[in-house]
């Protein structure tokens, strides 16, 4: 008992006074299915607790009388959790080398030992600050560190030839110093301001006009000019920049200066073995530590210091990222690893680790690594508790949770603990009957034929790692893209089949992201669909108080149903008063609730509002029933909930809840903030709102991204019925996908490979997963079922 961390009568969320001891220095996987109450045990009730207990040791005194919600924890250590959701909103100019300290060590590797080109070599000797791109000493003098600079578009600017010289000349300066010297200058050069367009003029005087002449006169011309006035050289400038940005002649481009680097001229002259330090930054980690081993000796105990980093990247399975890459474009499964590296690096022992599904993103070969990793963290002395659905994972933990017996209302109850033998043998849990293979996740055998003519052919795709890929995407049938992490399916898929379709299909391709690139590749085919749905794990809204309720429409027609009450007619409400957005938002929160303090070393508290009492509302709002429920007790509800309230109320609404419902939502909140919504959640929510406009929709294509993140073995086998009732509608699926079940049902699949990284970016196998299982080529078919 000593040695447990004792968790007395749990209740937040929908825990029904949950007691647990889970053992320290060992691996605990808390399992059940989606909205069981892993996550309110797992962060909500144990990581909080130890948040707040290392604030009010660290000295800060901020006792909030907020309800418990539980009796006692007793057996806590330091509490680090490493939630997919909050991690991701890192410093947007942080990278993976950044991240984990290995770009300082490279500046020093450069100081001490960077050999310079003798031209740039003028005797100072070199120093770290020289490497680091937000030191003064280091950074590009144009951009800053940026590595990226605003460019005039100089074509642009001169294109409209009908325009007067004092066109261009006003925006620049409008003081008559200014004016009457370029007035002057131009008569010299039989130019007159006021009456000639551009299109009058000879090339030599445009060429006056864009780059002076030469030193002769003091004029240099309005490119230089307008490159000083936008670098802030001359006063206020905004108001040109603002202009010349929305004419879309102000571009950001990479800098031409330093080339993109963000270093200024002795990092960039100076190398080591050969290369430079940016060289070495944009290599893949697993070709950096080959490149640093050849070099080790000895005695160079940083060289020795920065391999032992690298090849604790690689064994978490990042060696297929470059450290110049930027954190916030890693995925959830990535950044949770890359924290997880870091603090192996560090080397700590009794701190106590809180993991959401570290095994999202990764191979089946991957994971038996992982579980090595954690086990070293466990070996050192630390405990680590995952909130965990992958079978092998909870296989190789010391402790099972499951927690159940359903979601949301209907859960919240600890239905088995104790080691992963015992827990097969448990008759209440929905999830051991899979892993006992008692149920067994149904796995199809009879696949969808292949169309050879209803295909889709993506040719010449060269982005990021991809070596001239063509691949053939049958249409009308489930389509799963497996490889390892890092192989390329991102690439090939959100990278250059998205965009492609985008640019060629247009409106008629739905898409939360308005960003369009174009790439270049070629796409076939689209004759053969109608429409085409990017259904990905980016939040549902930006603001803090959009929900499921507001994104999915629901929200607009339950706001109508209030403004149509007796009540609210008689006050001559209308249904902007039930928004918090709007004339029912409370005055002190801005409608969310909480107000946030700030209570040192970059850690807040939220406290709910005392005006609002953490509704978010102004009294006159809450006032209004619909059916004895104010608004925010409807917001309050879970989808399942919901249902049973609306379902006489409005068809619509009834609808759309009973479709969250079938894609494993039922327990979630209509009113739950967008930040609490994890990815898998969101493209869930997505892939419902999609699903609720039009069920007789033929011919579509849908596109997700490993739709079964987040759901147990239960809700994915639910998940994976409704996505077979679309494709037997007459629409086509494409997924990225990990999980060998998943896949198992697919109709093809397409395999990249071999590796990640530089080794990757090539198809190695297709076709059904039969014919994979027999393909000795393909890494997956070993694990299909
Ligand atoms: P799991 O981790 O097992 O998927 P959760 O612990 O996230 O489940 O959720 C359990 C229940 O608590 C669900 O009904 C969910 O809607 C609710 N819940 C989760 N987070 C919050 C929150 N921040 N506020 C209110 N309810 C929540
Ligand atoms: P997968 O989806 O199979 O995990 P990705 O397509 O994400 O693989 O990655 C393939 C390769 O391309 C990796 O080496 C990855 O580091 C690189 N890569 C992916 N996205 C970017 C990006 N935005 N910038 C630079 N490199 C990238
Ligand atoms: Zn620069
Ligand atoms: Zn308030």
């Amino acid at each position: 008992m000593k040695n447990d961390i004792v968790i007395k009568n749990a209740r937040i969320h929908n825990l029904k006074n949950v007691d647990v001891s889970i053992p320290k220095h060992k691996l605990t996987v808390i399992t059940g299915v989606s909205g069981s109450g892993k996550s309110s045990l797992a962060f909500d009730t144990l990581y909080e607790e130890g948040k707040r207990r290392y604030l009010m040791f660290s000295g800060t005194q901020f006792m909030i009388d907020n309800i418990p919600t539980f009796d006692s924890i007793n057996g806590l250590s330091p509490t680090v959790a490493v939630e997919q959701r909050i991690i991701r909103q890192s410093n947007p100019r942080s990278t993976v080398g950044t991240k984990i300290k290995i770009s300082a060590m490279l500046s020093a590797l450069y100081a001490n030992f960077g050999e310079r080109s003798l031209e740039y070599d003028n005797g100072v000797p070199l120093d770290i600050a020289m490497f680091q791109r937000n030191s003064p000493r280091g950074m590009c003098v144009k951009c800053l560190g940026k590595g990226v600079a605003k460019c005039l578009d100089e074509d642009a600017l001169f294109a409209d030839t009908t325009q007067h010289i004092c066109d261009i000349a006003c925006e620049l300066g409008r003081r008559g110093q200014t004016r009457n010297m370029l007035e002057e200058l131009c008569r010299n050069h039989n130019m007159n301001m006021w009456e000639d367009r551009l299109c009058d003029l000879s090339d030599e005087q445009i060429d006056f006009l864009k780059y002076g002449d030469n030193g002769i006169s003091r004029f240099d011309g309005f490119i230089p000019w307008i490159y000083m006035i936008i670098n802030g050289g001359l006063g206020s400038s905004g108001r040109l920049a603002h202009l010349l940005t929305n004419a879309d002649m102000l571009q950001q481009k990479v800098c031409p200066k330093c080339g993109g680097t963000g270093l200024g001229e002795q990092a960039t002259h100076t190398t080591f073995g050969g290369k430079t330090i940016t060289e070495l930054e944009h290599m893949y980690i697993h070709d950096l530590l080959a490149f640093f081993e050849k070099r080790s000796d000895d005695k160079n105990p940083l060289l020795k210091e920065i391999i032992t980093k690298l090849s604790c990247m690689v064994d978490v399975g990042l060696y297929h990222l470059a450290l110049s890459r930027p954190v916030p474009t890693l995925s959830g499964g990535e950044i949770q690893r890359l924290f997880l590296a870091s603090y192996i690096i560090a080397e700590m022992d009794s701190i106590i680790f809180v993991f959401d599904e570290p095994t999202i993103g990764l191979h089946e070969v991957e994971k038996e690594n992982l579980i090595k990793i954690v086990h070293k963290l466990v070996d050192s002395g630390n405990t680590v508790i995952a909130v965990e659905h992958d079978e092998n994972f909870m296989r190789h933990a010391d402790y099972i949770i499951d927690m159940g017996p359903e979601a949301g209302v209907r859960g919240g109850v600890k239905i088995y603990e104790g080691g992963y033998d015992e827990f097969l043998k448990c008759q209440t849990s929905k999830t051991s009957p899979y892993l006992s293979n008692e149920i067994g996740f149904k796995i199809k055998s009879d696949y969808r034929p292949i169309n050879k003519d209803k295909m889709l052919v993506l040719s010449n795709a060269n982005i990021h790692n991809l070596k001239n890929v063509t691949v053939h995407i049958p249409l009308g049938v489930m389509v799963g893209v497996a490889g390892v992490s890092g192989s390329g399916k991102s690439s090939l898929i959100s990278d250059t089949l998205v965009p492609k379709l985008k640019e060629l299909l247009r409106t008629k391709c739905v898409s939360d992201d308005e960003i369009s690139e174009t790439v270049d590749a070629c796409l076939t085919g689209i004759e053969n669909m109608k429409r085409c749905y990017i259904i990905d794990q980016r939040p549902i809204g930006r603001s803090r108080t959009s929900c499921p309720a507001t994104y999915t429409g629901i929200f607009d027609r339950v706001r109508t149903l209030f403004a149509a009450t007796e009540q609210a007619k008689e006050c001559g409400y209308t249904a902007g008063l039930f928004s918090v957005n709007s004339e029912g938002g409370c005055r002190k929160c801005k409608g969310d609730g909480v107000v946030h303090y700030h209570v040192g070393f970059g850690n807040f508290i939220d406290v709910d509002c005392e005006d609002c009492g953490g509704s978010g509302y102004i009294p006159e709002a809450m006032e209004i029933t619909l059916d004895g429920k104010n608004i925010r007790e409807i917001l309050e509800m879970s989808v399942d909930e919901a249902k049973d309230f609306f379902t006489e109320k409005d068809k619509v609404i009834t609808n759309i809840l009973n479709i969250l419902k079938r894609v494993g939502m039922g327990y979630i909140k209509l009113g739950q903030a967008t930040p609490t919504i994890s990815g898998g959640e969101s493209q869930r929510i997505k892939l419902a709102k999609e699903l609720s406009k039009g069920k007789n929709a033929k011919g579509a294509l849908y596109i997700l991204d490993e739709p079964t993140t987040g759901l147990s073995f239960y809700d994915s086998e639910k998940l994976l019925d409704l996505l077979n009732e679309l494709v037997e509608y007459g629409n086509s699926i494409i997924i990225t996908e990990h999980d060998p079940y998943v896949l198992s049902n697919c109709d093809y699949i397409i395999e990249m490979g071999e590796g990640g990284g530089s080794d990757g970016g090539e198809v190695i196998s297709h076709g059904n997963p039969m014919e994979l299982k027999n393909n000795p080529k393909s890494i997956i078919g070993r694990y299909l079922k």
